[in-house]
């Protein structure tokens, strides 16, 4: 039987709606909307992308959004120049500084703008204070994605407490985040990695599953406990006809959407696992309007307890 779909679009809406009232009623008592910058460093085509549908998103529910552009040949001074100006600004509650940053900025690079960016304005929860927070169970500030499956989940009335999760991937920004989320909600939780052994078999002991790779269709059926929810984080842009031909059927709609543009987005988890599953997140349409929503809704609560607290730092 095919898995249940789980509609991240529908929940991101709802997460959305929920922001708009928040930020009109900030508007009144701030006298400004909310603001939110990003700042996007070189011309990384999927960086472009991303950053236009948070710009043009939060335009829509409300808040000024801001992008900040740097050129590729910029130093790593310049923009922890504009990091510092921007946590000084009085009109910026929210800072995000899109990943990746271009290679020649240094391997550390994204560590010491993260460290730089002021902790009450850290939309993206990567700063270490908050990462320190949600150790420990009391962060405000989440990173978006992981904090968005948690609502998913929520909504669709998945069980988390004394479930079995396995997490596949370990970056600062989704693997670790959503697997401290998950044990906070009294999962019993496993991370996996590149370097982890016998993959499939611990994937296929989760009642939850989590892939967060970068690896189109990597997790394939024999990955999947039958009745398990399986949450696909992963997107790569996929413009190989072969594996694309391989991963759908010649009249699907996931077809004719690559033969109108060339490329396509796939998932880290295999079509055929939907059939194995319980629960599933589609890609596109699943995990990445969450990822939006989540940001939105960090902003105004940034914003929020500026407001109320002064440039409060947590
Ligand atoms: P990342 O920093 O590259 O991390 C990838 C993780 O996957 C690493 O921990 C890596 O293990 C692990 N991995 C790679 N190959 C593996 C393999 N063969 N077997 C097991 N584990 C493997 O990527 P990320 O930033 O976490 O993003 C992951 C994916 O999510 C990407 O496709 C990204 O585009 C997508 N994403 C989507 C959204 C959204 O809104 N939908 C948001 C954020 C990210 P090691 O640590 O051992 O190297």
């Amino acid at each position: 039987m095919a898995a249940r779909l789980l509609d991240g679009a529908a929940v991101a809406q709802q997460i959305r709606a929920s922001v708009a009232p928040r930020s009109a009623e900030f508007a009144k008592k701030a006298g400004r909307p909310p603001g939110l910058a990003i700042v996007l460093v070189g011309d990384d085509p999927a960086s472009e992308i991303y950053v236009r549908n948070k710009l043009k998103s939060a335009g829509e529910e409300s808040l000024r959004a801001e992008l900040e552009r740097l050129p590729a040949t910029a130093s790593l001074e310049e923009l922890l120049a504009v990091v510092e100006r921007l946590n000084r600004s009085d009109v910026h509650d929210g800072i995000l500084v899109q990943s990746p940053l271009p290679a020649a900025m240094g391997e550390d690079a994204e560590r010491r703008v993260f460290d730089l960016i002021d902790p009450s304005k850290d939309v993206d929860g990567l700063h270490p204070t908050n990462v320190g927070r949600l150790v420990q169970n009391r962060a405000w500030l989440v990173s978006c994605t992981p904090a968005g499956v948690i609502e998913l989940l929520d909504q669709s009335g998945v069980t988390m407490a004394g479930s079995r999760a396995v997490v596949i991937g370990r970056s600062d920004i989704v693997g670790k985040p959503m697997a401290l989320l998950l044990l906070h909600r009294n999962a019993t939780v496993t991370v996996c990695h590149s370097k982890t052994a016998d993959l499939p078999q611990i994937a296929a002991e989760a009642d939850i599953l989590v892939a967060a790779i970068g690896r189109p269709a990597f997790v394939t059926r024999d990955f999947v406990r039958p009745g398990a929810t399986v949450v696909d984080i992963g997107t790569t842009q996929v413009s190989d006809r072969a594996v694309v031909e391989r991963l759908f059927p010649p009249e699907s709609k996931r077809r004719a959407a690559f033969d109108r543009r060339g490329s396509i987005v796939v998932g880290d988890v295999h079509p055929d696992a939907a059939e194995v599953a319980g629960a599933i997140t589609p890609v596109p349409g699943g995990v990445g309007p969450l990822t939006i929503a989540m940001l939105l809704k960090n902003t105004i609560a940034a914003a929020e307890a500026r407001l109320t607290s002064g440039a409060r730092r947590p």
